[in-house]
């Protein structure tokens, strides 16, 4: 990022000097006095652009507070969208200095990219339409006409264990998975229950859909940012503990899950170290 800056600065002719000034200033964050986020944008809830262009959820939430922290104010955020199959690379490429888009920790995914927190277990769980029946636990989904999201832990874990047989969509971000179930496209919609209790309680699907109920993996949330770069990972472990806390937490997952009639696990030990 910085070196794109200041490449781009001797590029249109200006001075060395106004290059470095460009890149100059050590802030806590990275030097920068903007600070780019990566959260998704159609999960409400969870992290939602709205139609006159805000930016809500726990998860702008949290990213807001971290960001204070790091010595960014509200204003000096540029939000980017970071769908599910391209965090890893968002982060890898210096897009974004952090992501927090209900991003599972795992394994997999510490091999390219490193993880602060956990901040939030979710669990995957199942929507369907409001009058199903015939779908009350994961293997009846093996006939079924399912949507998930490429690059998601659920995606994964329905391919892996939980409905191997099922006809198994793939989308780009789930709600276009909601569209599809809503006309009938998809049986049913497999991720978080964190992200589809935001759906099944936005005022136009009121009484369209239901959650299952069940709780079919572990889905520990976790800040991405650069793989190794243990410096930032320490500040941002060190923001969520204080905003556990200060009641901060406490205060996000109520505006923003309350209204969702979701219930959330209690607080997660932060536990990311390397
Ligand atoms: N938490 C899961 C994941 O990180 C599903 C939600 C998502 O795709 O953002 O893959």
């Amino acid at each position: 990022m910085k070196l794109h800056k200041a490449s781009v600065a001797i590029a249109t002719g200006l001075t060395l000097s106004l290059a470095l000034t460009a890149c100059g200033g050590s802030g806590s964050g990275g030097g920068d006095d903007k600070i780019t986020i990566g959260i998704k944008f159609d999960q409400p809830g969870v992290g939602l652009k709205t139609s006159d262009g805000k930016f809500t959820g726990f998860d702008v939430d949290i990213a807001t507070y971290i960001a204070k922290e790091l010595g960014y104010e509200a204003k000096d955020i540029e939000w980017k969208q970071a769908p599910s199959a391209d965090r890893e690379t968002l982060i890898r490429n210096g897009d974004v200095k952090f992501v927090a888009a209900s991003y599972t920790i795992n394994d997999k995914r510490k091999a390219q990219v490193s993880f602060a927190g956990p901040y939030l277990m979710a669990h995957q769980d199942l929507l369907v339409r409001a009058g199903e029946t015939a779908i009350t636990k994961a293997e009846d989904l093996n006939d079924k006409k399912l949507c998930s999201v490429a690059g998601s832990t659920s995606a994964q874990n329905v391919k892996d264990k939980l409905a191997p047989k099922a006809d198994l969509q793939q989308a780009g971000g789930y709600s276009e998975c909601l569209t599809g179930l809503e006309n009938k496209t998809y049986d049913a919609l497999t991720t978080d229950n964190s992200i589809l209790a935001g759906y099944a309680a936005q005022k136009e699907h009121q009484g369209k859909f239901k959650l299952v109920g069940l709780s079919l993996s572990d889905e520990p949330y976790g800040i991405g940012l650069k793989k190794g770069d243990t410096e930032l990972q320490g500040k941002i472990n060190k923001a969520l503990e204080k905003m556990q806390k200060d009641g901060s937490w406490e205060k996000f997952v109520k505006a923003n899950f309350g209204p969702a009639n979701y219930k959330n696990d209690p607080a997660p030990a932060i536990a990311e170290t390397s």
